[in-house]
């Protein structure tokens, strides 16, 4: 069942994408080559797009990065991000260069002309801007306030930047309020999301390793997600970034808000068990990870339990002995060799996506 999402955030356009606005959690990245390597860049992008990422970033931290911005945006197909820190001249290049939207925190840039500056140039071409709050970075004076970082610090900062940016007549803003404290970036969303209809995107800063890394997002961001809150998303791994977009739609498809994934259902095994079912589930589960159409594939290892307990399921197999039963939403449809099973689960997968994917 499909989780009901605050739908009263203010739609923002990302190239090709809407962040905001509907059930839909956009899927994002950041690349871990150097942005000036564009080569390394772009390849690293074309992984991530075909693990399912819908929005890329890149950091720019100086102006060989922002130079190639144009060659990257032309070969590639997802929206095109560009994480600024400070220098208003590299958001200036980024903006022309192509960017889909920019990281950048208005408050930091400096005098009001070079604000200014930066947000015409991101009007005329009608890109958005993400205000990306941080636990670990605060200004100054909110520090002072609250003497350490807190929920309402890290919204009162977020506040702070927005204002800045209404006050220029600009409103298309995404807003993150990132913290490696899950409690603080749950209290945070919460909070944010009570006072200010932009789309939020959620992130848990500084989550650790693939296995620790992905638990810990998956807890927070599922806690935010589960309030309703949030608009798009990265997960932050000390992995290569395919793992982040795998663990992304994993956990999106828990909440029925990924647009562009299938579910794997996988009976635990028991002693009932006619098939190999767990290298049955992997094999299945790697050949659906690149299918865009929001369908549900169902492994049970008999047919005792197997197709009521996946009722949900748009397609299974259940083990039988010898054979394999094909069954959709729970109506068995035909028997096959066992060894031919999984080719003809496959089979229908593809007719069942294709089908989707053309309504
Ligand atoms: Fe056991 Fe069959 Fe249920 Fe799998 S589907 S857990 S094998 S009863």
């Amino acid at each position: 069942m499909g989780l009901t999402h605050r739908r009263d955030t203010r739609p923002v356009k990302v190239g090709n994408q809407i962040i905001g606005g509907k059930d839909q959690v956009i899927i994002q990245s950041m690349t871990t080559t150097k942005t000036h390597d564009i080569e390394a860049t772009v390849k690293e992008i074309h992984r991530l797009e075909e693990a399912g990422c819908q929005v890329v970033r890149v950091a720019c931290p100086d102006e060989r990065a922002a130079n190639a911005i144009p060659e990257i945006k032309a070969r590639i197909n997802i929206p095109l991000v560009v994480d600024i820190h400070f220098n208003y001249k590299l958001a200036l290049k980024a903006i022309e260069g192509g960017a889909d939207k920019i990281r950048i925190n208005p408050g930091n840039i400096g005098k009001r002309d070079k604000v200014e500056a930066v947000v015409n140039a991101a009007k005329a071409k009608g890109i958005p801007i993400r205000i990306g709050v941080n636990a670990g970075s605060l200004e100054r004076h909110i520090l002072e306030k609250y003497g350490y970082p807190t929920a309402d610090g890290m919204v009162e900062s977020a506040l702070h930047h927005i204002k800045i940016l209404e006050d220029l007549d600009f409103y298309d803003i995404v807003v993150s309020l990132k913290a490696s404290d899950v409690g603080l970036a749950i209290e945070a969303y919460e909070k944010a999301a009570a006072v200010m209809d932009y789309p939020l995107h959620l992130g848990i800063t500084e989550s650790g390793t693939l296995f620790a890394g992905s638990i810990k997002s998956a807890a927070g961001m599922g806690a935010i997600l589960s309030k309703g809150i949030g608009n798009t998303m990265r997960i932050s791994l000390s992995a290569d970034p395919v793992e982040e977009v795998k663990v992304a739609r994993e956990l999106l498809k828990t909440f029925g808000l990924a647009s562009n994934a299938a579910t794997l259902i996988s009976c635990p095994t028991c002693g009932r068990i006619e098939i190999d079912l767990i290298s049955i589930a992997n094999e299945v589960e790697d050949y659906i990870s690149t299918i865009k159409a929001p369908i549900k594939v169902a492994v049970l290892g008999c047919a005792v339990n197997g197709p009521g307990e996946a009722r949900e399921a748009d397609i299974g197999i259940a083990g039988a002995r010898g054979e394999g039963l094909l069954f959709r939403h729970g109506e068995i449809i035909r028997k096959v060799p066992e060894e031919i099973m999984v080719e003809e689960l496959k089979k229908e997968v593809d007719k069942i996506a294709a089908e989707f994917l053309e309504q």
